[in-house]
């Protein structure tokens, strides 16, 4: 994979709500899963070690800021914080609030699905969305 056939390279992977320039934080719009963000590295990086120490630090302090933003917010069962890239080897990282009642729980995201959670859990839980994604705006520019 190239540059220009990396859809991180060529697309903005979701929604920005912040980009400082190394990185940028993104909401993705998923049916199943209102409040999922990925962290994306600007540049594109294979993986973490290819990164400076100072670089890895910063992008994790990012990913944390995320992660306490979405708890705070959504209150999720668990977290799920994962770096995968196996079809997109671009540096990103999902952060993925989970809930019992979720299509996949407590598999990944990504395997079989399980069940299909009740439209008004998700609409609640999508409700809360915008003032996450506003208060992460705000809270990762000031860090910045
Ligand atoms: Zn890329």
């Amino acid at each position: 994979m190239t540059v220009s056939d990396c859809e991180l390279c060529t697309g903005t992977g979701g929604r920005v709500i912040h980009d400082d320039g190394r990185l940028r934080v993104v909401g993705v719009d998923d049916a199943d899963y209102p409040g999922l963000v990925r962290v994306i590295w600007n540049a594109h990086v294979r993986e973490m070690t290819d990164l400076a120490s100072a670089e890895r630090a910063h992008l994790m302090q990012i990913v944390f800021a995320v992660e306490r933003a979405q708890r705070a917010a959504l209150e999720p069962h668990k977290m799920n914080v994962a770096s995968l890239g196996n079809m997109t080897p671009h540096l990103h990282w999902h952060l993925i609030p989970r809930f019992a009642d979720d299509a996949h729980f407590p598999g990944p995201i990504w395997s079989e699905r399980r069940r299909t959670t009740p439209a008004a859990i998700l609409s609640a839980r999508r409700a809360l969305v915008p003032a996450l994604f506003e208060a992460l705006a705000r809270e990762l520019t000031a860090m910045t």
